[in-house]
C-alpha cells in the first residue's frame, strides 16, 4: 500500500467524525493598524499523531471525497466562532478556504447561507477564499456574493488568471502568494510582480492581501506599496481558536524606523 492508499484508508476510517481541528491565521489591517480578520486553517487530529497539516490529508480528502464534511465542519466551526468573538465585543470577519470540488455543487450558495443562518453570523464577517482551480463558478461566486459574502481569489499569480478572468468574477479581495512575497524587500523582480499586482487589482477596485509576511522589512515595503492587509508569521502562526481573543486585544503599532529602511537590520 502507497503513501496516499495508506492516508486514504485512515481519512475512511474518520469518516464518521472529520476528526478536524480548527486554527487561525491573523490578518493585519493596516488601514485601522489592528486585526479585522482571521483565516480558519484546518488540521487533522490523528490519535497518537497529533495535529496534521492540511498539505498532508487535503489532496487525498478531496479524492476520497471526505472533503465535503470536512468542508462543511470548517465552515460551521469557523462562523461558529467569528459569532462567539463577535458576542464578546470583537466583530472579525473569518475567511474560510474552499475546496474546488465543493464548487461542484450547485446548491453552494445555499449551503453557506445555512451554515450562516445557524450560526447567526452576519454575511458581510465571512470571506470565501478559493484558487483558481475553482474554475467555471461564476454563478456559484454570484450567488455567494449576492448574498453579501466576502469573495478572496487565493495564491494569485501562481495560474492563469487574466484580467477578463478577474473581470468576470464578483471578487472583493486578491491575495499575493507567498512565492512573491518571499523576495521582497530586497529582490528587484519580486518587487516589480507585486507593484504590478497591486496596480492592476487596485485598478480593479479590488483590496488585496499579502500573505507570508515573516519581516518586518516585507511588512513596511507592502504597505508603502498600498497593500491593504497582511497575514504571515510576522504577525502570528496559526493558532488554535480559543486563543484568538487574547491575541485581538494586543494592539500593535509600526515601529518608528525610516521608511526607506526595509533590510533585515530593521527587524
Ligand atoms: P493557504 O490557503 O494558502 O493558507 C496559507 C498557508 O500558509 C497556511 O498553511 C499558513 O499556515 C501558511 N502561512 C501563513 N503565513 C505564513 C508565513 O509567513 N510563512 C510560511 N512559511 N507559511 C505561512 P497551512 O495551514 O499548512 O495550510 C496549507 C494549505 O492547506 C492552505 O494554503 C490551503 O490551501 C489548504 N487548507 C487549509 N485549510 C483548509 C480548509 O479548511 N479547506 C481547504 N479546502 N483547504 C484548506
Ligand atoms: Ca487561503
Ligand atoms: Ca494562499
Amino acid at each position: 500500500m502507497n503513501a496516499w492508499a495508506r492516508s486514504d484508508a485512515r481519512l475512511e476510517q474518520s469518516r464518521a467524525d472529520p476528526g478536524a481541528a480548527g486554527c487561525h491565521c491573523r490578518q493585519f489591517d493596516i488601514a485601522t493598524g489592528s486585526v479585522r480578520a482571521v483565516e480558519a486553517l484546518v488540521r487533522w487530529s490523528r490519535p497518537g499523531q497529533g495535529l496534521v497539516e492540511p498539505l498532508n490529508f487535503i489532496a487525498v480528502a478531496e479524492e476520497c471525497g471526505l472533503i465535503l464534511p470536512i468542508g462543511r465542519w470548517v465552515m460551521a466551526t469557523a462562523c461558529a466562532d467569528a459569532m462567539r468573538w463577535q458576542g464578546a465585543g470583537q466583530a472579525i470577519c473569518v475567511a474560510v478556504n474552499l475546496s474546488a470540488v465543493r464548487f461542484r455543487d450547485p446548491d453552494l450558495a445555499g449551503s453557506v447561507a445555512k451554515a450562516l443562518a445557524h450560526s447567526g453570523l452576519s454575511a458581510g464577517l465571512l470571506e470565501i477564499e478559493f484558487t483558481e482551480s475553482a474554475a467555471g463558478t461564476i454563478a456559484s461566486l454570484k450567488a455567494l456574493r449576492a448574498s453579501g459574502i466576502q469573495l478572496a481569489m487565493d495564491d494569485f499569480g501562481t495560474g492563469y488568471s487574466s484580467l477578463s478572468y478577474l473581470k468576470r468574477r464578483p471578487l472583493t479581495m486578491i491575495k499575493i502568494d507567498r512565492s512573491f512575497i518571499l523576495g521582497l524587500p530586497d529582490d528587484h523582480k519580486s518587487c516589480a510582480t507585486v507593484n504590478a499586482i497591486l496596480a492592476m487589482t487596485k485598478s480593479l477596485g479590488l483590496k488585496v492581501k499579502a500573505e507570508g509576511v515573516e519581516r518586518l522589512g516585507q511588512a513596511m515595503l507592502l504597505r508603502d506599496m498600498g497593500c491593504d492587509q497582511l497575514q504571515g508569521y510576522y504577525f502570528s502562526k496559526p493558532v488554535p481558536a480559543a486563543e484568538i481573543p487574547e491575541l485581538l486585544t494586543r494592539s500593535w503599532s509600526w515601529p518608528e524606523i525610516p521608511h526607506v529602511l526595509y533590510q533585515d537590520e530593521a527587524d
